[in-house]
């Protein structure tokens, strides 16, 4: 096979250049690293990159190669130069200037990566951009840097210089966002809830980096983990995530459940002593209002983004049933106090209606279930502007695989009691105008099944467009991200794409068929 060269001059002061990606006729390739010299070459056949007559890189990406590339079919994108142009470099501008390569498919980009750099052009064939209240066809969105730069009409010839991706005959929407994740957890463990005692760091690595990737490749570019047994986890993958050394969301993390001893978040089980529960699994767990302060004051030292209480019992739990408050409302309230003070959310896991009504005059900004509120805290939470996370799908799969999967019947009985009763509320609520963002609960659900809420959404009387902002636009305002969300220019370049009409058919959020964060391609149509 022919090596193509590209060669140019760079400041020859040796000041150096910035090269963020090399197209070749085979597909975009990340480089992230910085180069310095006054010559540049770069082997397309053997992804190395010469400085100074040296080599600098063996980039170890793995390529897809096609026999006789092109060096017109060559590109390189400057990313940052570090002094201004001067007539030294112009040789290589040159080369730049004459490129004029056939648009190329973009790649997929793999770790390590640049956050939010890609560049790329997508047409898309229905576009649900998370504002408007219909959907516009034959779309051309440019997304430049990790940002959207231009949405014109899909007659538009996509820009020479960019990657280009036809999606014509799919819908796009924003990167979904889901506000109501654990991904240290996983649905099997509800079988046998002892095993949170014997998990090794090791173990926990890996559940939380698999549940993230496959987030994000389920179409799922922000998160909101609220709470997790071992949140160290997740604020390990979010931060490896936000550089670039792995795959998944944008992740906003709430760190350990706030509850009370043998409550929701507290991993008492029937049959094993108290001791026998690795402390770091209760980080969160408090008594008093000034031990729940201390707690949320830890929490937020550790990393938390924002807060979570268990203001009432739960279903996967042996302790307090969903229907009566664990928490009290000046234990809510000391947990809101240390939030405000670093200018953070809170969030409370809430059946019970006094709960809900408990959690609304604490000052909280969410309610997570929402399951059993009355008319009355389903009016507090309207009048109190506060945000509801309703994970309406996850009793009918808890309902399906139980009982084969062994689940406590305690927690099958819990399930029945809560499923039928969040629906009644999450349509009272939807009446009246209250915000509902889009939230699975995955780990109760498998985090592959992130989109498979969105048809009973709207069977339970949401419009379809209403279920779509669900999961981008009102989720990004609530979260506090207006970098994310929606199909707009300036913000991130997060989009998705689905085959078929998800206004029409919601099942068709079942398969998300491309993936692209901040400009970068992590899932692409297969062939
Ligand atoms: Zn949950």
């Amino acid at each position: 096979m022919p090596a193509c060269l590209v060669t140019g001059r760079c400041d020859d002061s040796g000041a150096g250049i910035q090269i963020r990606t090399i197209r070749g006729d085979d597909g975009l390739r990340v480089i992230p690293q910085q180069f310095t010299g006054p010559e540049i070459a770069i082997d397309i056949a053997t992804h190395r990159l010469a400085l100074g007559g040296k080599t600098a890189v063996n980039h170890d990406r793995p390529a897809r190669r096609k026999q006789g590339c092109e060096i017109r079919g060559l590109c390189v994108t400057i990313l940052h130069m570090h002094r201004p142009l001067s007539l030294h470099i112009l040789p290589f501008v040159l080369i730049l200037a004459g490129c004029n390569a056939p648009p190329v498919s973009p790649s997929l980009a793999s770790v390590p990566f640049v956050p939010d750099s890609g560049s790329v052009a997508v047409r898309c064939g229905t576009l649900i951009d998370g504002l408007a209240d219909d959907a516009a066809e034959n779309r051309l969105v440019i997304i430049r840097d990790g940002r959207f730069e231009r949405i014109d009409s899909g007659e538009a010839p996509p820009p020479a210089d960019l990657p280009y991706l036809d999606l014509g005959e799919l819908t796009c929407l924003p990167g979904l966002i889901n506000t109501h994740v654990h991904l240290a957890d996983i649905p099997e463990r509800a079988s046998d809830y002892s095993v949170y005692y014997r998990l090794t760091d090791t173990d926990n690595a890996r559940t939380t980096t698999e549940n993230a990737e496959v987030t994000l490749l389920t179409g799922f570019t922000t998160v909101r983990n609220v709470g997790d047994y071992f949140p160290q986890f997740v604020y390990d993958v979010r931060d490896r995530i936000s550089a670039g050394n792995a795959l998944g969301p944008r992740i906003q993390a709430a760190g350990p459940y706030l509850t009370i001893p043998g409550g929701g978040g507290d991993m008492v089980l029937p049959g094993y002593d108290e001791s026998e529960i690795p402390a770091a699994l209760r980080t969160g767990v408090a008594s008093t209002p000034e031990e729940f302060e201390d707690a949320a004051r830890r929490a937020v030292a550790n990393g938390a983004d924002f807060l979570k209480v268990m203001a009432s019992g739960a279903v996967f739990s042996f302790g307090i049933e969903p229907g009566s408050p664990e928490m009290h409302q000046d234990d809510i309230e000391a947990v809101v106090k240390v939030a405000r003070e670093h200018g953070l959310q809170v969030t409370a896991h809430v059946h019970s209606a006094q709960s809900g009504k408990d959690a609304v005059l604490a000052g909280v900004d969410s309610l997570e279930h929402a399951s059993l509120l009355d008319d009355e805290a389903i009016a507090l939470v309207a009048e109190h502007n506060v945000t509801l996370s309703m994970d309406v799908y996850n009793g009918t799969y808890t309902e399906n695989v139980g009982r084969e999967q062994g689940y406590p019947e305690i927690v099958m009985q819990r399930n029945f009691d809560t499923t039928e009763a969040q629906r009644i509320v999450f349509e009272k609520a939807y009446a009246l105008g209250i915000p509902i963002t889009y939230g699975t609960d995955g780990a109760v659900l498998p985090h592959h099944m992130g989109g498979w809420q969105f048809g009973i959404m709207v069977e339970r009387g949401m419009k379809p467009m209403d279920a779509m902002k669900s999961a981008t636009t009102l989720a990004a305002d609530h979260m506090g991200m207006p970098d994310v969300g929606a199909v707009e220019v300036g913000r991130l370049g997060d989009l998705v794409a689905v085959r078929g009409n998800p206004l029409e058919d919601q099942e068709v959020m079942k398969d998300v068929a491309v993936v692209i964060k901040g400009g970068l391609a992590f899932k692409l149509p297969s062939e």
